[in-house]
């Protein structure tokens, strides 16, 4: 049976995430209820609004089978909203979290006049050249613990990070026809098996 990955469907831009695993090598599929979850051999959580998303992991028991999920080894990709609830502090803010990854990360970091905008970033670890890289009120990270990698950066912000089955990324890869990012985060449940 092919992988199964889920895509977590509770707020954001869930659809283009399920589009872009689409025509890969993995059975996509939205998930919004916690034994839904659990069925999965890796999880995306999606861009949108990290306080949404957290209020409603909350409200539905996500957040636990998340964090068992996580306990499993499965690999989880949070990107822009998703990055922010896998980190573990959140700079001046109490919002919930998932808190899994020894990150700091700050909101809306780029500031007011530069909400959204597009480069292209080279990742390591990604071969072929830079990947195109949108960013959305996205967040940065200012700090990384023990045992995060630190995959891209733009200038000098930290923008994409590992931390053994954790992925992250301040922009939206499933906004572009690109799918490397995509396939990075499929071999990790490889390795993993
Ligand atoms: N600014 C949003 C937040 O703080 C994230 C934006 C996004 O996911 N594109 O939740």
């Amino acid at each position: 049976m092919s992988k199964r990955v889920g895509i977590l469907a509770l707020q954001g831009d869930f659809a283009e995430h399920i589009e872009a695993f689409s025509s890969l090598d993995c059975t996509v599929t939205a998930v919004k209820r916690p034994d839904d979850i659990l069925e999965c051999a890796a999880l995306v959580i999606p861009g949108g609004e990290s306080t949404t998303i957290g209020k409603l992991c909350q409200r539905f028991g996500v957040g636990e089978a998340i964090l068992e999920l996580n306990q499993r080894g499965a690999p989880i990709w949070g990107t822009c909203a998703g990055m922010i609830l896998l980190a573990k502090e959140i700079k001046g803010s109490a919002q919930w979290r998932l808190g899994l990854m020894d990150i700091t990360v700050q909101r809306n970091a780029f500031g007011r006049q530069v909400e959204s905008f597009e480069t292209d970033l080279p990742i390591e670890g990604i071969a072929g050249g830079p990947v195109r890289a949108v960013f959305i009120r996205a967040p940065f990270v200012t700090r990384t613990g023990e045992g995060v990698e630190v995959l891209a950066r733009f200038e000098d912000k930290i923008v994409m990070v590992r931390q053994g089955n954790l992925l992250a990324t301040a922009f939206h890869p499933e906004l572009t026809d690109d799918s490397r990012v995509q396939q990075h985060f499929l071999g990790m449940i490889e390795a993993k098996q």
